[in-house]
């Protein structure tokens, strides 16, 4: 896969919800700062981060740490758009579990899904390894998340929901676990184990 990358931006004093207006953040400052990601690997992707946001407090901290999805000089940005993004991306990534899609019904799915992406290609020089290299550069964080969802297709990677805190994750290729993973993360293996043995310890009392 040619590499993606987005140079984007974010406000550096975040968002904040409007008293008046319960539907919509707002920019607490003018001021931004520059971030740049590249799709290397599928461990922690920003479609699946926002995919698992479910409370308001929840949205405000993915824009925040990530930016507006679709236009980084956003100073209100409607809670509900970004709630139904987040919605229709899990909904599609639910509706492909656990279901064996032929590669046609898989690919129907994919091309949907990036109807309106829009990328550029752009040839950059790199000093490190004194050669020149094609990348495609993502229009907007949304076009860069579905992109993630594309490379994870592409990859074979598939999502889960994490049998402890519910939340999705990937496995298998790039994602750095093992196809038949249950967890999300070391901290939720750990946490489902210590509820397993405190709840067998509160059977061996009451015996
Ligand atoms: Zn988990």
């Amino acid at each position: 896969m040619i590499p993606i990358k987005l140079h984007w931006e974010r406000r550096v004093d975040g968002f904040e919800k409007d008293p008046d207006r319960p539907d919509e953040l707002r920019a607490r400052s003018e001021r931004t700062d520059p971030m740049i990601r590249e799709i290397t690997d599928l461990e922690d992707p920003l479609v699946l981060r926002l995919m698992n946001c479910r409370t308001d407090g929840d949205f405000i901290k993915f824009v925040n740490r990530f930016g507006s999805p679709l236009r980084f000089d956003d100073t209100v940005l409607s809670l509900s758009l970004i709630r139904g993004m987040a919605d229709g991306l899990r909904t599609q990534a639910l509706a492909t579990i656990g279901k064996h899609l032929s590669p046609h019904e898989r690919a129907h799915f994919i091309n949907e899904a990036i109807s309106n992406v829009s990328l550029r290609p752009a040839y950059v020089y790199s000093e490190e390894t004194g050669r020149g290299r094609l990348i495609l550069e993502a229009d907007t964080l949304h076009t860069f998340m579905m992109m993630e969802h594309l490379a994870a297709h592409e990859a074979g990677a598939v999502a889960t929901s994490c049998e402890h805190c519910d939340k999705l994750f990937l496995t298998g290729p790039l994602t750095g676990r093992r196809s038949h993973a249950k967890f999300c993360s070391d901290r939720c293996r750990v946490a489902a184990m210590r509820a397993r043995n405190a709840a067998k310890e509160a059977d061996h009392v009451s015996a």
